[in-house]
């Protein structure tokens, strides 16, 4: 066995951490996501640099953000010519696989590389009987998509040369919308009402425009699809919207639960197979999801639900177990921790930091105490007005700039600039812009400096306009 450490990234698609046990979840257990908790570090800080699918795998794999790798938007695939951490892996001896949701684009340069074995769905794929393409080849199987990408995780796993280390990317699509669960947990919570948020019931008062204009309530955008029954008639406004939340909320669940067995399965294999000591274990989602919260489902938003990501990372032979970290890292971070770990220098042009002294309990002066947001895909999508935004651990400065700005899937059509400013430690759930308060006016001004000199440390362009 070399001293190198194996890597296993389980990832899965809009799973927001406030559904996760570990997280003191009001609303569902993860035994099996916990364990990865409990052996090693949960971090209650880690955020997206823009909450949505491919734009966060490409910044997970290039090590760098969206303007540099050209994924701003969900019409921009991923070339895959570029510098990922997977291809420095395989370069320096390690085995490398990607099974499960890629959403990065096919054919041609958009298809996995850097992998020895890739058997991904196409775009979105299905929760039910799926096709794959395994190394670019068709193929259906039957059965429940999360039972399957595991499935074929295991027998990569099992086939693999025991005596090279390996990185597996363990990619769910659940849990997805349309959140279809499988027979297993279709009738998990049947009898139960899940508790429902703080803020379902918001009414975006004391906020920008864009709040208001965003279409993805829980009460008036879910479809039918997303449904799968009948609203029942004759429901007042009260009665429909608690009616829509448990439809939707109970299958969000069932399909975590589905996940959460899943990972067991693989984090049993670790154990049977004594991999577990040397393996770094890591357990994240692409982004966070709004769980009824604002009223809402999906992401997009710089709120804190969409923002916020899942991790926990587990490596008995460097992280304490059980242990909590407050620290703020990023998505961008993954890379370059993981080539840290495996010995391997990191490229100058990656933007993020490993994150492992933080790991070893140590916080090194050049920490960030404060990160860049950018959500580039104005319009498309639910509605949701381009921004881009500063969170330190009190504050959060938000700038609608509202313009397309010529990207690829964004939309041209622009609206009124708006600014957002909230105290988080006064106004966690966000329902109070504080940004004409004039206590807050010296905040405002060393935001924007801060907003100004992420963007300049980052290389990307501002949008202001003189509002
Ligand atoms: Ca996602």
């Amino acid at each position: 066995m070399s001293e190198r450490p194996n890597i296993l990234f389980i990832m899965t698609d809009d799973h927001a951490s406030h559904a996760m046990s570990c997280y003191n979840s009001r609303i569902n257990e993860t035994p099996n996501l916990d364990r990865i908790a409990e052996g090693g570090m949960r971090f209650n800080n880690c955020f997206c640099t823009n909450s949505i699918c491919a734009p966060s795998r490409a910044v997970i794999l290039t090590g760098t953000y969206n303007h540099i790798n050209g994924v701003t938007t969900l019409r921009t695939n991923l070339d895959g010519r570029q510098v990922t951490f997977p291809k420095l892996l395989q370069a320096a001896g390690y085995q490398t696989a990607m099974v499960g949701k890629w959403h990065l684009g096919h054919g041609g340069h958009n298809d996995p590389t850097g992998f020895d074995y890739w058997n991904v769905l196409p775009g979105q794929g299905a929760y039910h009987n799926p096709m794959m393409y395994d190394m670019g080849k068709e193929i259906y199987y039957e059965g429940y998509t999360t039972d399957i990408i595991t499935d074929l995780a295991l027998d990569w796993l099992k086939d693999r040369d025991k005596n090279r280390p390996f990185m597996l990317m363990y990619h769910h699509k659940a849990p997805h919308r349309p959140w279809e669960p499988d027979d297993k947990h279709a009738d998990m919570y049947e009898d139960i009402d899940i508790p429902e948020p703080e803020t379902l019931w918001d009414d975006y008062s004391n906020r920008a425009t864009a709040a208001s204009q965003a279409e993805m309530r829980v009460n008036r955008d879910l479809n039918p699809r997303d449904l799968k029954q009948p609203v029942p008639e004759g429901l007042s406004p009260e009665e429909d919207m608690k009616w829509k939340y448990q439809r939707y909320i109970k299958d969000y669940l069932r399909c975590v639960a589905s996940v959460d067995d899943n990972v067991g399965r693989v984090l049993d294999y670790l154990d049977e197979e004594d991999l577990t000591d040397n393996t770094i274990v890591v357990y994240t989602s692409d982004q966070g999801f709004y769980l009824g919260d604002h009223g809402w489902y999906d992401k997009r938003f710089m709120y804190e639900e969409s923002l916020r990501m899942p991790f926990l990372i587990r490596y008995p032979k460097e992280i304490k177990a059980g242990s909590v970290c407050d620290d703020m890292i990023l998505n961008v971070d993954f890379a370059s921790t993981f080539l840290d770990y495996a010995g391997i220098n990191i490229p100058s042009h990656f933007q993020g930091h490993s994150m492992r002294p933080l790991l070893n309990g140590d916080r090194p002066a050049y920490w960030r105490t404060s990160m860049y947001y950018r959500y580039w895909m104005h319009l498309n999508g639910h509605n949701i007005y381009a921004h881009y935004g500063v969170r330190t651990h009190r504050h959060k400065l938000i700038y609608y700039y509202a313009d397309g700005c010529g990207q690829e899937g964004a939309s041209d059509d622009a609206r009124e600039p708006e600014w957002e400013l909230f105290d988080l430690d006064k106004d966690p759930y966000e329902l109070n812009s504080v940004y004409h308060n004039p206590e807050y006016a010296e905040i405002v001004a060393e935001l924007k400096d801060e907003l100004h000199r992420l963007q300049d440390e980052v290389g990307d362009e501002r949008y202001e306009k003189d509002i």
